[in-house]
């Protein structure tokens, strides 16, 4: 049976040949499950950095020239941009995390979670949440506007939701996106569906009559000061190396795998997460870890308890850097500073560095990268 790395190579390989040179002016429309061939949806590997951004970039690039697919290559620096942007201000995920909830109309909470509200496409979207765990981009702005602007249910309870059933949860893409579309991201510009945009791109599929389509950005007085990033690679020495599930990043452990002795892949069950995961996305996590494990003779997984020990003995680890988010949260929690090192990509402490502000600075971002 083919692995998943080589499965997700062919997939993103596949996307380059056909159909990347139409992404920029098909990859707005949502078709449906059964038409999905205008985006690459190989956010589920990305995620969890089966392929990282650089190598999907570069691969692109071998085959094109950047002015015929600067627009896929925005998009993917998309997700560079929002980690560096949250490592830059890890206060926001903590706070994110802690948010808890008053003045909720539960009635109305409960119809956006089973999917039974008044509002036919939004209803749909959640039975495709629920049972393809992706929605298209588009689709995933609509369904946050509607969520926050129509619904009138807050953005935290969104994006918790979006984390439980997407396959490519991402504590920086997600949580970044929600408070885009709430406007508290950009202050003052936040995005509003509309009917007609609905029903442009998906073909005529939708047309909701009964969105609030006049809806004010909202407003927070929780400023975040911006932290300089230390990341850096010192050579520890260290024997031993621990690997998230979101970081299982195939090139880069084989770089290196031969400076350790042990490796360990690490995985929190939903006992250990502050955003539970449904049985869906968990499987879906269970899967990767066991396949990539099996990559690297003599590696094991580790899950929680065992995972604690681990941390909280007497050894000295290096852990792959797994970004602001729920396991580096675990990690500060459980972890004895003193013998643990983190290890980065070069092109992560190359490209984080620049993520602060505005996203004019993408641009600048990925042309250092590549040098163009
Ligand atoms: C409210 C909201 C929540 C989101 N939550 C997540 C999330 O939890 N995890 C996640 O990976 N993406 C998230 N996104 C971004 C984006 O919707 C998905 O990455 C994209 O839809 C994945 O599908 P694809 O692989 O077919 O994308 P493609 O259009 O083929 O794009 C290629 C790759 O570029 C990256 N990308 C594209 N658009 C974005 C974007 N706007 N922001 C960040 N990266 C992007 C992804 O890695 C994607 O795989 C969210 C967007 C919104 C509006």
């Amino acid at each position: 049976m083919e692995d998943i790395h080589s499965k997700a190579i062919k997939k993103l390989d596949d996307f380059i040949n056909h159909d990347l040179p139409q992404y920029s002016r098909d990859r707005n429309y949502d078709f449906g499950i059964t038409r999905r061939n205008n985006v690459s949806m190989l956010s589920k590997y990305i995620s969890h950095r089966i392929i990282n951004e650089y190598s999907v970039v570069k691969r692109s690039l071998d085959r094109y020239k950047f002015n015929k697919i600067e627009k896929y290559i925005q998009e993917v620096f998309w997700r560079i941009y929002w980690k560096g942007w949250l490592e830059h201000r890890p206060k926001l995920w903590n706070d994110y995390l802690s948010y808890s909830v008053k003045n909720v109309d539960n009635e109305v909470l409960e119809k956006a979670y089973s999917g039974t509200t008044n509002i036919e496409c939004f209803n749909d979207w959640v039975d495709e949440l629920k049972s393809t765990n992706y929605l298209h981009n588009h689709t995933r702005m609509w369904f946050a506007s509607i969520w926050i602007f129509t619904l009138d249910l807050p953005w935290q309870l969104g994006a918790n939701f979006f984390m439980k059933h997407l396959y490519d949860g991402d504590a920086a893409s997600n949580t970044l996106s929600w408070r885009w579309v709430a406007g508290l991201q950009t202050i003052g510009k936040h995005y509003v569906a509309t009917s007609s945009n609905i029903s442009k791109f998906t073909n005529g599929k939708y047309r909701p009559n009964n969105l609030n389509e006049d809806a004010e950005p909202m407003e927070s007085s929780m400023t975040y000061d911006t932290n300089e990033l230390d990341f850096i690679n010192l050579n520890s020495g260290n024997k031993n190396l621990i690997i998230f599930e979101n970081n299982l990043d195939v090139e880069f452990i084989t770089k290196i795998k031969d400076n350790y002795e042990n490796i360990y892949f690490a995985l929190l069950s939903n006992d250990k997460r502050v955003l539970k995961l449904s049985e869906n996305v968990m499987t879906y996590k269970n899967l990767l870890v066991e396949d990539i494990s099996k990559k690297f003779t003599g590696s094991s997984i580790m899950v929680d308890d065992e995972l604690i020990s681990l941390l909280t003995s007497n050894s000295s680890f290096d852990v792959i850097y797994p970004f602001v988010g729920e396991n580096l949260s675990f990690i500060n929690n459980h972890s004895v500073s003193d013998h643990l090192n983190f290890i980065y990509l070069d092109d992560d402490i190359h490209c984080l560095q620049f993520c602060k502000k505005v996203s004019l600075i993408l641009k600048k971002i990925y042309r250092r990268l590549l040098k163009i």
